[in-house]
């Protein structure tokens, strides 16, 4: 029997309300099913560790998210909103920021300016106000005094963290980072993993897709485990890495934990 323990953060998380829930989303290419049929719900403060192989669907599932992807069939809503066709997108996008593996900062912007764009357009903040809070999660990023340089004067590191410094400058209710550390160094790796844990701990709702199985146990609440488009499994980190329920996941972690 799994019985959660009394202080599991996963089980006491059940008790907060639902954030983000889907339905049989299924998404195709052609005749190809990347996402088939799923159903997850999400809590308020929850950190979640999307895992599985290559190709199982993670990133398409975490970009039908904030609608960069479209989902072709089932249901999801934030907040019991639905999210379809008709979402207003640019407000969509504020409330769920999606962090990506390549950064996609605009080149021809400064850091600064990468900052500050969407909140001028999108909220029609005033330019001094967002001006100060990205600068001040540019310094909570460590890299406040980069603010002028523009994306090609930096490291990979310093990218990815400008760009979580970007997605926060929309203050979202959910994060997703689609690998965040894959095209980084170790050093860049450990400090942007110690970024995400701050976030983690802050209580943002966070939704992250790696293969880096140390982190994923150090930081989630749940994991969810895909496979060929579909949810296998739901479950709290702490069970799931002492002993997942499908084989497929148990040969996954075992062939993941030997490398
Ligand atoms: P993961 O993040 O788990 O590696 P992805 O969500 O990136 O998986 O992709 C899931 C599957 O969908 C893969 O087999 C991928 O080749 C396929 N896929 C993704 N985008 C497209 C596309 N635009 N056209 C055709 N197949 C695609």
């Amino acid at each position: 029997m799994k019985d959660d323990p009394p202080n599991d953060p996963a089980a006491s998380a059940m008790s907060r309300p639902v954030v983000l829930r889907t339905r049989a989303l299924s998404r195709y290419h052609g005749d190809f099913i990347v996402l088939d049929a799923i159903d997850l719900e999400i809590r308020k403060g929850e950190k979640i560790a999307i895992l599985g192989p290559s190709g199982a669907g993670k990133s398409t599932l975490i970009r039908c998210f904030n609608r960069i992807e479209a989902h072709d069939s089932g249901k999801l809503s934030i907040h019991g909103q639905v999210i379809d066709r008709n979402t207003d997108l640019v407000k969509l996008r504020g409330m769920v920021g999606l962090v990506f593996q390549d950064y996609n900062l605009f080149p021809h912007l400064s850091v600064l300016d990468n900052c500050t764009l969407a909140p001028r357009i999108v909220r029609h903040a005033d330019p001094v106000g967002a001006r100060d809070l990205a600068l001040q999660f540019l310094e909570k990023m460590g890299i406040a005094e980069q603010a002028e340089k523009y994306p090609a004067q930096l490291s990979g590191g310093q990218r990815q963290r400008v760009a979580i410094a970007r997605a926060l400058c929309m203050q979202p209710e959910i994060m997703l980072f689609d690998e965040p550390t894959a095209a980084l160094d170790p050093e860049a790796i450990s400090d942007v993993k110690n970024i995400i844990n701050d976030l983690c701990a802050a209580g943002i709702t966070t939704v992250f897709v790696t293969h880096e199985m140390g982190f994923a146990r150090h930081v989630a609440d749940r994991v969810m485990f895909m496979d060929r488009g579909k949810l296998l499994e739901t479950a709290p980190a702490a069970t799931f890495f002492h002993a997942p329920d499908s084989p497929r996941a148990r040969a996954f972690l075992d062939r993941m934990l030997c490398l």
